[in-house]
């Protein structure tokens, strides 16, 4: 079967906006701000915001601190979600999509107005969704890395702007010893209070002791990654029994090695697929690690890890799982 003929008006529930951003764009979008940048040669930018081998999950993250201060201000943070919006429509004919982004990563440690820089994003998004035919939303993201009061100020600021496009909340970054489930239990509270829907990255390379106490005490909507669920059967079958959708991104797992190979991969979508685990196929960083969703369909499909009517059926999941209300 010609895979391609059903690659269309697809869906990526998890994007980064950091790792959203093209190298050309960047690169003229630090020069406008005057923001000096690590590398006068733009060949050797290149290599500092985008992945082609395989790392290390903490040299993966690492590669997000020049785009978040590059994406810090108002002004760079709309430019930066118009040109993520617009690229994944051209390249990937992607016609939902939902951008997640820590707006405290990206105000120069307060030095801009949080609601300025969530604003920003709003106006960004909603200007490439007059020009392309494009439903979106916006994941605000709290970190592993944050006091508890300051994911709190960031799960109501998500609150705050519900009606104008945030859609959920989310917490990222990398392992921190100090990081415990149970402190943001109040700030996913406030959220769901607020309407909002709750995605929480656990499970890639976490154990599956985390992602138990992430679905007992956070009850998300989904899953950013999951994959370490896997090592769990007993978990697996609460997890589908919830209802609860894995966001899965394989290259991505394969760059960070929190997937061994396409072997392991293999292993970790078939083991989901035979415990009716619900999962949709996302990019996480189209830009960053050079891929976007109908890669990755492509991918899984040559790589026999996921079969035509599968993959309809992913695509089938994304559209229902999206947190955007689709009227
Ligand atoms: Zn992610």
């Amino acid at each position: 079967m010609e895979i391609d003929a059903i690659l269309h008006d697809l869906v990526d529930l998890h994007l980064h906006l950091g790792s959203a951003s093209t190298p050309h764009f960047l690169w003229e979008l630090a020069h406008e701000q005057g923001i000096r940048l690590p590398e006068k040669d733009y060949w050797k930018f290149i290599n500092s915001v985008t992945i082609k081998k395989n790392t290390t999950y903490d040299k993966y993250l690492h590669f997000f601190d020049l785009t978040e201060l590059i994406q810090s201000s108002p002004f760079a943070v709309e430019k930066s979600v118009h040109n993520a919006i617009s690229y994944a429509y051209r390249n990937a004919d992607i016609q939902i999509i939902e951008i997640r982004f820590n707006p405290m990563l990206r105000n120069k440690k307060g030095e801009h107005d949080l609601d300025k820089i969530i604003f920003g994003a709003i106006v960004g998004m909603k200007k490439a969704c007059l020009e392309y035919p494009v439903k979106a939303g916006l994941i605000l993201m709290m970190d592993r890395r944050f006091s508890k009061v300051k994911n709190e100020i960031i799960a109501k600021k998500a609150v705050k702007f519900k009606n104008d496009g945030i859609v959920g909340l989310d917490i990222a970054g990398p392992m921190t010893k100090e990081f415990r489930v149970p402190d943001i239990v109040h700030a996913v509270e406030t959220a769901k209070k607020g309407g909002l829907k709750i995605t929480i990255h656990t499970g890639e390379v976490t154990p599956p002791e985390e992602i138990w106490e992430v679905v007992k005490l956070l009850q998300p909507d989904r899953i950013g990654h999951g994959v370490r669920a896997t090592e769990d059967l007993k978990l697996l079958k609460y997890i589908a029994k919830e209802k609860i959708v894995l966001e899965l991104c394989p290259t991505s797992n394969i760059r960070t090695k929190a997937a061994k190979n396409w072997t392991d991969m293999k292993r970790i979508v078939r083991t989901l697929i035979s415990n009716k685990v619900l999962f949709t196929i996302n990019s996480d960083g189209p830009e960053l690690i050079g891929t976007n969703v109908k890669e990755e369909f492509r991918r899984l499909f040559k790589l026999q890890i996921l079969s035509a009517k599968e993959i309809e059926k992913a695509i089938q999941i994304a559209k229902s799982s999206t947190f955007i209300t689709m009227n």
